[in-house]
């Protein structure tokens, strides 16, 4: 035996251990296990085929090998894209610290108050450079922020008794081609018309209910967004602007102006292009559009003793709650990205912006001097970073190819050069020497960049940022390498303990997985360089959309959505551009059983679908009478199912084939939801079951780290009447031949973090990877086994068996006056993070261990809860000062002078011998999440601050 082969190392228990809890199960064999866990008629045959497993070594050094085909040449592309410069102390200490990276979103908020401050942090620099009153904790990418803001603008017009029920979006045609590709992805399912135009001639006595504006646009040009804002606003139409934030810098903030919704990417911020993503949007708006915005938004509240704690805010605007009515279908987002591009705000602080912003300007003013002199000449006299130059494309095109940098060209006669913050005098001189050459001149050698200002008077940044003193202390290498220490500090991650957090499938991110993260070579390659620069990226991904398609069972697959909820919307998506083909225009029933998942009816709304839901039997099975009955009565104008499966309930349905054939007899097509793929690879998969796209998460089956709540990849899988539909790209051609318009800003999404999943397919093998679903199925099933007598599983296969998940029931405890929230707060005394609360069914904990937890940790998981349990026994309705209503309990209280509690110290923090070597310190109390609410302070301004505004 190999005892360095990786799924040795991916899976957690051990060969004696498994025996032992096989033996504990009455189970002669893992093949026993399976038999009575997933129903017959729907096992593979044959193993995957997919490429013999490789060790962690040779897997680097193929990947290294790769990285050699991509050309990391000099880029002036722009387009929302730039080279950045990531701090070294936020690569080491965050990008590459599990610490960071493992983390889960920050439900549990006790635990979780590092990341909720940086992330606090981010919102704070995002409220400051915009001008704006609120924003989020993250979104997908700009083009996806931009839709988002279409999306809001639309949902608040009704307010405004003239602009109800006027459908038109006036969108610059400036704005980015992706983005305004996106807009229109969007527009069309939920009736808004999309009018395209100039905004200097724009007729503000015309009918719309909002606008955007790219600021500054697409080809470099400072548009007088104030002029418009102004007169947008005195009309009563809305305004939206997609800005570039290292602009802003140098930009009066738009809220200044009234602009209504802000938005960009923080890509500029220090985060590596990665072939298009991961990056974290911003997006910012008015307090008075609180309840519409899309995503997380992170608030300040305070714990049980007063003290201020964080927590995430507003959560009933949510998908969880909200379903079908819902604004926005986010579910994950791009937190890690969003922390480090707020360090780097912490870092640099707002004198360090604004060197890095004039730096940029005056580099790219310098260059167009030099243009001039040259003889080019410039089209955009206000500009921030790009030049547009009026010339023949093809003469400069050549030269520059020739010499090896990448320019863009958007048209025959133009064009465009975006300057950064890694442009040196040594590569503007290189530029100018390409421009000369192509004009038949002698160069012009630069010795010294000067001070310029091409920023109209009237738009010219007169506003603060960054006063708050995080972003004006942490600016040595060994202040910020603290800082984030100290926030690590309070998180619970996975390097901790485990975090069975059922449907989320927290598995290990193996660090051969994440080292080619950092690599040159993959990080600095722009989403639309020419195809033959990206041959390493296009490689490993048409491999990966293989290994996909064949662990699905299907026929291709596009790598383009950046969540789970993308996914669902694209599949939808795709689904209704089969049905249209063929000239099925009104079908539009979605059918979605009622356990779903809250993105599950938001997407199908999204995709200008009806959601009709279906029932739930007391097993937990899907209904299938009256799924049958609802298939029918809408046949005709029936869209799609979506299903789960195994069911949110932790069940392999056995009716699954019958089920997809009733959708199928009444013209409809199969969405699977592939959450709970960690619980098919290998043994069935969604082909086999009769569905006919599914998307997956990445982050959560294929070894992607949560990261905080982001990034995602959310790719989806179809099967062969769908291909044509695969989502397409305006630069980049992607997708299918009736490819319908972009989920995703960038041609394959987040292309960097899909190295992660390509290196875990690679070295698990056909073999490693089926092994880790089969082991996944065993610990549940020891889980459930262990608890057995101390909880009740909801829910059970025909054999008695769980699949890869299971729901305990805490409802019962409601009679000792304990509610499920005291048990997963009580859990943070234990050590470990809750498992899923009260989803998909209220009052329970939904347990997934996945195959990366031994034996060992799964054990002391199962001692705390039993500990707990007991606990539970021994208090009443009438009592609550007991243990698990005070629970978390802090270091503080613990060691106080006074302690009044009618436990013991003891029992409050250290109710279990482990505890003693590895105690993890929640440190804040019980957050209070209704006066947050009540009281929505989303920046970490002071307090004080607000009490004298
Ligand atoms: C996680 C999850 C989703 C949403 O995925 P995101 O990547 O968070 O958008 C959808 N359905 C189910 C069942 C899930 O568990």
């Amino acid at each position: 035996m190999n005892t360095n082969a990786f799924a040795l190392r991916h899976i957690g228990p051990r060969e004696e251990d498994q025996n032992l809890m096989l033996k504990a199960l009455g189970l002669e064999s893992l093949e026993q296990l399976i038999y009575e866990t997933i129903p017959d008629d729907i096992k593979l045959k044959a193993p995957l085929n997919l490429d013999d497993p490789m060790t962690e070594h040779e897997y680097l050094l193929h990947i290294h090998d790769l990285s050699k085909l991509n050309k990391a040449r000099k880029t002036y592309i722009g387009l929302g894209y730039h080279p950045t410069v990531m701090p070294a102390v936020i690569q080491r200490n965050i990008l590459e610290n599990p610490g960071w990276y493992t983390a889960y979103t920050p439900y549990q908020a006790e635990i979780a108050q590092g990341r909720l401050e940086a992330l606090l942090n981010f919102q704070t620099m995002v409220i400051d450079l915009t001008g704006m009153e609120i924003a989020n904790a993250s979104l997908l990418d700009e083009s996806t922020a931009a839709a988002e803001a279409m999306s809001l603008l639309f949902a608040v017009r009704e307010r405004d008794q003239k602009k109800a029920g006027i459908n038109k979006f006036f969108v610059s045609k400036n704005i980015l081609p992706q983005t305004l590709s996106l807009l229109h992805t969007r527009a069309t399912p939920i009736g808004i018309e999309l009018v395209i135009g100039n905004e200097d001639t724009f007729d503000f006595s015309s009918d719309f209910f909002g606008a955007i504006l790219q600021y500054p646009g697409k080809n470099g040009k400072i548009t007088d967004i104030k002029s418009f804002i102004g007169q947008a606003n005195n009309v009563g139409i809305k305004v939206a602007v997609a800005a570039d934030i290292l602009s802003l810098v140098k930009l009066e903030a738009p809220g200044k102006f009234g602009a209504d919704v802000v938005l960009g990417t923080t890509q500029r911020f220090g985060i590596p292009m990665g072939y298009g993503g991961p990056h974290a949007a911003y997006f910012a708006t008015k307090e008075a559009y609180k309840r519409e915005l899309p995503g997380r938004i992170i608030g300040v509240s305070k714990d049980t003793n007063g003290n201020r704690a964080l927590r995430m805010a507003l959560q009933t605007r949510e998908q969880h709650i909200k379903r079908a009515k819902a604004t926005s279908n986010i579910c994950t987002a791009q937190v890690l990205l969003a922390v480090m591009a707020g360090m780097y705000a912490v870092y640099h602080g707002p004198e360090g912006l604004k060197f890095i912003a004039n730096k940029v300007h005056n580099k790219a003013a310098t260059l167009a001097n030099a243009l001039e002199a040259l003889g080019y000449k410039l089209m955009n006299d206000a500009y921030f970073d790009t030049l547009r130059i009026k010339t023949k494309a093809k003469n400069i095109k050549r030269v520059a190819s020739e010499k090896k940098v990448n320019l863009y060209y958007p048209s025959k006669n133009t064009v465009t050069v975006s300057i950064n913050e890694t442009t040196s005098i040594r590569d503007i001189n290189y530029l100018i020497a390409v421009f000369a050459e192509a004009a038949n001149k002698e160069t012009i050698v630069i010795s010294s960049i000067d001070k310029h200002n091409n920023i109209p008077e009237q738009l010219r940044r007169t506003s603060d940022f960054l006063k708050e003193p995080v972003f004006n202390k942490h600016h040595s290498e060994t202040e910020l390498m603290r800082y984030i220490k100290f926030l690590e500090r309070k998180d619970l991650a996975l390097n901790h303990s485990m975090i069975s957090l059922g449907s989320c499938t927290m598995k290990l991110n193996a660090a051969s997985e994440m080292l080619p993260l950092s690599w040159f070579k993959w990080g600095n390659i722009h989403p639309f360089a020419p195809l033959k620069q990206a041959k390493g990226y296009l490689t490993i991904l048409k491999e990966l959309e293989d290994q996909l398609t064949e662990i699905t069972g299907f026929a291709a697959t596009s790598l383009q959505p950046n969540s789970g909820a993308q996914g669902e919307f694209a599949g939808l998506m795709v689904i209704k551009a089969y049905h249209e083909s063929r000239g099925d225009h009104h079908r539009n029933i979605c059918l979605i059983p009622s356990s779903a998942h809250g993105t599950n009816p938001a997407s199908a709304v999204m995709a200008g679908m009806k959601v009709v839901v279906t029932k739930s039997t007391a097993e937990g099975n899907i209904d299938v009478d009256d799924l049958r009955e609802k298939a029918l009565l809408h046949a005709d104008n029936l869209s799609a199912l979506m299903v789960t499966y195994p069911s949110t309930h932790g069940v392999y349905e056995s009716a699954i084939k019958e089920i997809t054939k009733i959708i199928h007899d009444n013209g409809g097509q199969v969405y699977m939801d592939g959450a709970n793929m960690n619980a098919q690879v290998g043994l069935t998969n969604p082909g086999n079951i009769g569905a006919d796209v599914c998307h997956l998460n990445l982050h959560k089956t294929f070894a992607i780290p949560h990261g905080g709540g982001g990034p995602g990849v959310g790719p989806i899988c179809v099967a062969k009447q769908l291909v044509p539909f695969l989502p397409g790209n305006p630069i980049i051609k992607t997708g299918g031949e009736k490819a319908i318009t972009a989920i995703s800003a960038a041609p394959f999404g987040s292309a960097l973090a899909c190295l992660i999943s390509y290196g875990y397919i690679k070295m698990l093998g056909s073999e490693g990877l089926t092994e880790s679903t089969k082991i996944a199925i065993l610990n549940a099933n020891y889980i459930k086994h262990r608890l057995e007598g101390s909880y009740d599983t909801l829910y059970s296969g025909e054999r008695g068996r769980a699949a890869h998940e299971m729901i305990v029931d805490c409802r019962p405890f409601k009679a000792n006056g304990i509610e499920v929230t005291d048990i997963a707060k009580r859990l943070m005394d234990y050590g470990f993070h809750a498992p899923t609360v009260s989803f998909p069914v209220p009052g329970t904990l939904m347990i997934e261990p996945t195959e990366s937890e031994s034996k060992a940790e799964i054990d002391r998981f199962c001692d705390a809860m039993i500990s707990i349990k007991k606990e539970i026994d021994a208090v009443s309705k009438e009592d609550t000062n007991n243990v698990l209503k005070n629970a978390p309990h802090t270091l503080e209280m613990i060691t106080a002078d006074e302690w009044l509690l009618p436990y013991s110290r003891k029992t409050a923090a250290f109710p279990l011998n482990y505890l003693r070597d590895n105690k993890f310190w929640p440190s804040v109390r019980r957050v209070d999440d209704a006066y947050g609410d009540r009281n929505l302070i989303c920046s970490c301004t002071p307090i004080e601050a607000y009490a004298e505004a």
